[in-house]
Order: structure tokens, then sequence, then C-alpha cells
């Protein structure tokens, strides 16, 4: 069954009125979540998914419902200081209305449009690309270990396998725009633990030439993730401490060993050095199956 963002804009946006923006938070300026250009940066809350190591978990649900002007006049404080405005969450195209709407806007006023998404909803972004209201999109693609399983079943979207055929559908038009001049940027991250790092092959081929970007990933506990509904916010800091201890991040040298294995140039993204670009050594790579 294909999910729409439309099923869940009923019951999550529509307040009457003029468009209301659920909000998530508002960084003014920042360095780091468009290369190349200082931007601000606007969260959107409410996500469906529950990744396990979410650095944003405070925002995957609640309400916080703000005029659409309010939202105006933060980015508009901002504009003498950047030249774009990113989208992130949160699942930001959750919200169909309030982000075109807010794309809009900023579009209108010369400012350039950065999304982050997990590309749950397609729709979204398709009219984001139809209306030439994106001008960058990095789609977060979740693997199955990362938690696209553990999908809110309150959110009505259903089970993994939805996500996995809305993000396909996501990476194919996002491509297409690119292809045809519509999209001028576009990339896949993966967040990386050794947990998961098999479906990285299985990305990155399913992807192909689209630039990818293998981001460091931290365990983290969720605490509005189902699986640890009761602690107290001692035990929790406590569990993740001891999980970080036992299961500590990849190292620099351990992701290009993994890009040498993909065969591939890749970005790389750490809490140590920042990103940078790293072209792999081919003659490590694995040895591909063959295909009868
Ligand atoms: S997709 Fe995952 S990491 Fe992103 S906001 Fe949702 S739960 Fe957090």
């Amino acid at each position: 069954m294909y999910i729409s963002s439309n099923n869940l804009r009923t019951k999550i946006l529509r307040h009457g009125g003029p468009i209301r923006v659920n909000f998530g938070g508002f960084v003014p300026l920042s360095t780091i979540d468009w290369r190349g250009r200082s931007v601000c940066t606007l969260f959107l809350r409410g996500c469906p998914i529950r990744c396990s190591y979410c650095q944003n978990e405070a925002i995957q649900e609640g309400e916080d419902y703000r005029d659409i002007d309010e939202i105006m006049l933060m980015i508009t404080e901002s504009a003498p200081y950047v030249s774009g405005v990113v989208f992130s969450g949160g699942e930001p195209t959750l919200q169909k209305d309030a982000l075109v709407s807010l794309a809009q806007r900023v579009k209108g006023m010369g400012l350039a449009v950065g999304l982050q998404t997990n590309g749950m909803f397609p729709e979204t972004l398709a009219a984001l690309i139809d209306g030439q209201l994106v001008d960058r999109i990095a789609l977060d693609y979740k693997t199955q270990w990362e938690g696209f399983s553990g999908i809110e079943p309150g959110m009505g979207c259903g089970t993994g396998e939805n996500y996995r055929k809305n993000v396909d559908r996501s990476i194919a038009l996002c491509r297409k725009a690119g292809r045809e001049g519509r999209l001028k940027e576009f990339e896949v991250v993966v967040t990386v633990f050794y947990e998961n790092a098999d479906y990285i092959r299985e990305i990155s081929e399913k992807i192909g030439s689209i630039p990818f970007v293998l981001q460091q990933g931290e365990h983290k506990i969720g605490r509005a993730n189902r699986t640890a509904p009761d602690i107290t916010h001692g035990e929790y800091i406590c569990t993740k401490r001891n999980l970080q201890a036992n299961h500590p991040p990849l190292t620099l040298k351990e992701l290009k060993k993994i890009a040498d294995e993909l065969g591939r140039t890749v970005r790389i993204r750490t809490r140590e050095i920042g990103e940078i670009s790293y072209e792999s050594d081919w003659r490590r790579r694995a040895p591909r199956k063959r295909k009868r």
C-alpha cells in the first residue's frame, strides 16, 4: 500500500484557517547544514519513523503550532546573513502544505532552499521539485536495522515495506529531476554503525552514481522509542554511556575501509573531522558476485 502524507496532514496539520506550522526549532545561522553556504535551519516537528539513534527525538512527536508569518519572521531576521534555508526535522515532508508554502516564500526572498528528508513522502518532494521550490535534497536513507521497521503505528504509516517503496520512489524522482536539470544538488546519506554495515553495499548499488555520504553513527537509546518507555533520566544517561562505551562509533579508518569495499568516491562525515571527500582505493574493493 502506498502511504501519502495526506493521510497524516488531515490529522496533524489542519486546524482551520491559514496554514500553521508544527514547529520543532530554528537555528538562525548554520555553516554545517549546507556545504559551502551559510544558512538558517528550520526544524519541523513530527516524524513517523523511530530511528534508534535519533538526535532530534524531542521533536519526533508533539504539537507546537505557529503561524506561518511567525516562522517567516525568524527567517527574515536571518536573511541578511545567509544565502539559503534548510528544512529539517523531524520529517519536514510530513507537513506538505506548510513546507511548500514556506519554500515559496523563501524562494520569493531570493534565498536557496535545501531539504533534509528520510524520503518517506515522495509526493511532497514532487510538489517541491515541480514548483521549482528546492535546490538541494539530502536524503537520509534508513536501513531496516536503524528502525524504519519501528515506524510509529499511531501515525498510520504501516510497515517498513512502505518506507522501502516510498524511498525508492523518492530516489527515482530526485534522480530524474537531477538529470533534467530541475534539481541542482541531490545526495543520499547513510548513518553507518557496525550493525548496519551490510546494508551499505546494497544501498550503494541501488543509487548508482548519485553522490553518497557515509555518516558516522553514534549509538543512542531513544526515550521516545517504545522499547524504553519507563526509564528515568539517570537510567537513560547511564544506559547511553554503557552503550557508547561498548559500541563506539566507527573510526574514520573503518569508514574509509567501507568506502574502499564499495569502490566508489564518497563523502565521509565524522564528529572528529567534519566532512571530507574520500576517493576509495579500488584495489581493495570486495569482489562482486557475477549476475547470471
Ligand atoms: S527519520 Fe529517524 S533520525 Fe530522522 S527525525 Fe525521524 S526518527 Fe529522527
